[in-house]
């Protein structure tokens, strides 16, 4: 049995004074693999006192010291990729060929802020005065289980470019990743409380974090449930906040796209990370006059995916994280079906042969209308949902008849009108003719999909404030 019993306060690992424990659950057997024992109020305080006490000196520091410290994180963490990546396949259920992209997002974290950092300027003029950017103190992270160490990572390394300190509350679900993680940034040799990891329930250490005093940021991604709990609590002491939120995000395939190459890489696409992406495209948005021709691509499409072991090379689809998690897709394929839309392809159940662990038919259902709720809310599971338009109005306007804006997806032989229908969608990042990703470029969400945004400049200065200095 594993057991994860220390959390990481100021510079050491230690025994929390929490004592309650979680259970570890592996996803493929549903079998007990350890225990993680909980940090409490207490342990999150103590976390905040370290990184406040860690902020006077850090916040000074120049910007070759963060590049050398991030340059040292990058290969603390470079060195363990292999180990990273297995125990997320283990302990999270995401595919091999997931986890390693996750994982390589991470390590690749460090470098890209390493660049940005290089060419950013702290200070500037606007009109006649000197604006400084300035370190805003103490940043809370607080992350979900669907990438874990990545969103860890990226986070963090802002935060240190920034000159802020951190107290992270991974996912008590990704212990074992997080001790992983917490083990090469210790290696690292950061001076003692610039980063803090407290394993704990989100009710316990995410509240206490989200009420204290001394935070002066919350960094969040995970659910717009409880992001709004987050901005609600936050507002009392004014902390800055960006939230990475849910999202349904829109494919649209316009008709004179290659059908062939568009439907097959709109159904993997929807299936990324198993389905558990906020960023996955689960509306695909498509001609009514080519409806049929869809149907038959993206039903053999979805029957060439393999669902199975997440360690297997060509896995595509491993298992929901949690029994929790199995049951809610569960719950909206079986709603699909009683609001009317059409089962193309998986369904209810689990695959023959895979009955132990939390596993997920690709399912796609078609015929959907975007008022049926598995059109509107976050499944975060392996359904896809093709919704007929009539012409390119209505795919625009369908495609933003929704509380969400994280990410669109167009496809298009003419770039030109592409571009023009991306201008014309509520979403803070519209990807044309794939999925692409671009660490400099802002990401985060329109609507309810978030606040703010992250990665590039966009993202450091996030973490900064200005000030200006008026002569
Ligand atoms: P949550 O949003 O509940 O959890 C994300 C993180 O926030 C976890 O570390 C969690 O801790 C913490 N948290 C929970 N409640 C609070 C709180 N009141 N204050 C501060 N922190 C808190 O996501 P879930 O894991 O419960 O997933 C539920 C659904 O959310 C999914 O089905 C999916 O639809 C969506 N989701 C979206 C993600 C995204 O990337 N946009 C990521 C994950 C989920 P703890 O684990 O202890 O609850």
């Amino acid at each position: 049995m594993i057991q994860i019993n220390k959390i990481y306060i100021n510079g050491e690992f230690v025994s929390p004074l929490g004592t309650e424990t979680f259970d570890l659950i592996n996803p493929t057997t549903n079998l007990k693999t350890g225990e993680v024992t909980l940090g409490n109020e207490e342990d999150t305080q103590m976390a905040i006192a370290a990184a406040k006490n860690a902020f006077k000196t850090f916040s000074k520091t120049t910007k070759e010291e963060r590049i050398a410290y991030l340059q040292k994180m990058h290969e603390a963490v470079s060195k363990r990729e292999e180990e990273l990546v297995s125990v997320m396949v283990d302990e999270y259920g995401g595919t091999l060929q997931f986890c390693r992209m996750s994982v390589q997002n991470a390590i690749s974290a460090f470098t890209t802020t390493i660049t940005i950092l290089k060419s950013y300027d702290f200070e500037k003029t606007a009109g006649h005065s000197k604006v400084r950017f300035e370190s805003l103190g103490v940043v809370g992270i607080i992350t979900p289980w669907n990438a874990s160490n990545s969103f860890i990572c990226n986070k963090l390394a802002t935060a240190i470019a920034a000159g802020c300190t951190a107290v992270i509350k991974p996912s008590e679900m990704s212990a074992r990743q997080t001790q992983l993680i917490a083990e090469c940034f210790h290696e690292a040799g950061l001076p003692k409380g610039v980063f803090n990891i407290v394993n704990g329930l989100g009710n316990i250490v995410g509240t206490e974090i989200t009420h204290h005093p001394d935070i002066a940021k919350i960094s969040f991604t995970g659910s717009t449930v409880t992001g709004k709990a987050i901005a609600k609590g936050a507002v009392d002491t004014m902390k800055r906040i960006t939230l990475e939120l849910g999202g349904k995000s829109p494919n649209i395939i316009l008709e004179d796209a290659d059908l062939n190459k568009a439907i097959p890489m709109a159904v993997f696409g929807a299936f990324m990370n198993n389905g558990q992406a906020c960023i996955a495209p689960t509306r695909l948005l498509v001609p009514q006059n080519k409806l049929e021709e869809v149907n038959e691509l993206a039903k053999k499409a979805a029957e060439q995916v393999k669902v199975g072991n997440p360690a297997e090379e060509d896995t595509l689809v491993g298992p929901m994280v949690s029994a929790k998690q199995y049951d809610r897709v569960q719950s909206y394929i079986r709603l699909g079906q009683e609001e009317g839309a059409t089962l193309l392809s998986g369904g209810e159940g689990k695959p023959a042969g895979l009955e132990n662990g939390n596993f997920v038919k690709a399912t796609v259902f078609t015929n959907v209308r975007n008022d049926m709720r598995i059109a509107r809310e976050e499944i975060f599971g392996p359904v896809l949902s093709i919704i007929p338009y009539a012409d390119e109005e209505e795919a625009i306007a369908i495609a933003n008849d929704t509380t969400y804006g994280l990410a669109a997806y167009i496809s298009s032989s003419d770039r030109e009108r592409a571009e023009n229908i991306a201008a014309q969608i509520d979403a803070g990042r519209v990807c044309i003719n794939g999925f692409s990703h671009d660490p400099f470029a802002p990401f985060g969400g329109f609507k309810q999909s978030g606040i703010g945004r992250e990665y590039g400049v966009f993202g450091l200065e996030a973490y900064l404030e200005p000030k200006a200095i008026l002569a």
